[in-house]
């Protein structure tokens, strides 16, 4: 066998004997999953998701079970094209369906700000924090995806935590203008998040306004939000596996993240 035929072999030992686990860094989706409201002059209100039976299990003969279903682009956990933003509208293959597959495989590193978020829903992840993360586990590798682990998931259940909009306003955390840029100088392939967009909930406050879009999608990098176990995942060393649907012209899509982390046990 030539050396890449036993890399594969390798890895299929290796994820059969447990050496390494496949994690799922989705949440479920269905009626129950937050939706994020569109601002005014900005849209229509995305549907929340839903599940209409086409046929069912009868004892009539009816042999087959399956639905219609309704969601958006941008629901759940879901996976955001660089078209998604006007910054990125006129970049080559950069839909769904033209995205090269090779993007789709990736290194992550998670940078943890649970403690801080817990303490400021607010939280702002800065260029600093993403120096000191890199100050002790290294410097963030090109084609990596930056995971924010702020502990948001745990408030996936109960729409009005997750949103957690006061006066119009949504408190969540996320990165500043300098952080985007970091991302970008490093050549991060993207930036995840638990939050609803991957936005600081108060993006408005930053210049340009909403940076993870803006800056992000203009130089050709992914989105991803409402991400699931990031607490599951090491600094460094997981791998993910990030393949939207290939919707025609697509600017995103809910996907299932699987991260393949090496088993330290
Ligand atoms: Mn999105």
């Amino acid at each position: 066998m030539n050396t890449s035929a036993n890399l594969l072999s390798n890895l299929m030992a290796c994820l059969n004997q447990g050496d390494i686990d496949v994690v799922d860094l989705t949440h479920t989706l269905g009626p129950a999953t937050p939706m994020i409201k569109v601002p005014e002059g900005h849209g229509k209100q995305p549907p929340q998701t839903s599940l209409e039976t086409i046929s069912d299990y009868r004892e009539d003969g009816g042999y087959a079970r399956w639905s219609t279903l309704t969601t958006a682009e941008h629901s759940g956990t879901h996976f955001d094209t660089p078209s998604h933003w006007f910054t990125g509208k006129d970049l080559e293959a950069a839909t769904t369906d033209t995205i090269a597959v090779k993007r789709f495989v990736a290194p992550a590193c998670v940078i943890d700000c649970a403690k801080d978020v817990s303490e400021d829903e607010d939280f702002i992840l800065t260029a600093e924090r993403l120096e000191s993360w890199e100050g002790e586990h290294g410097r963030i590798p090109a084609g990596s995806w930056v995971l924010l682990h702020s502990g948001w998931a745990g408030r996936f259940k109960d729409a009005d935590k997750f949103l957690n909009q006061i006066d119009g306003v949504a408190h969540s955390p996320g990165p500043d203008p300098d952080a985007v840029r970091l991302m970008i100088a490093r050549d991060a392939c993207g930036y995840g998040t638990e939050t609803i967009g991957t936005d600081h909930g108060n993006a408005n406050q930053f210049d340009p306004v909403f940076p993870a879009h803006n800056l992000m999608h203009g130089a050709n990098k992914f989105g991803m939000s409402s991400l699931n176990n990031l607490n599951k995942l090491p600094p460094t060393g997981a791998v993910i596996l990030t393949a939207p649907l290939k919707i025609v012209d697509g600017s995103g899509s809910p996907l299932r993240v699987l991260a393949f982390v090496p088993n330290a046990a």
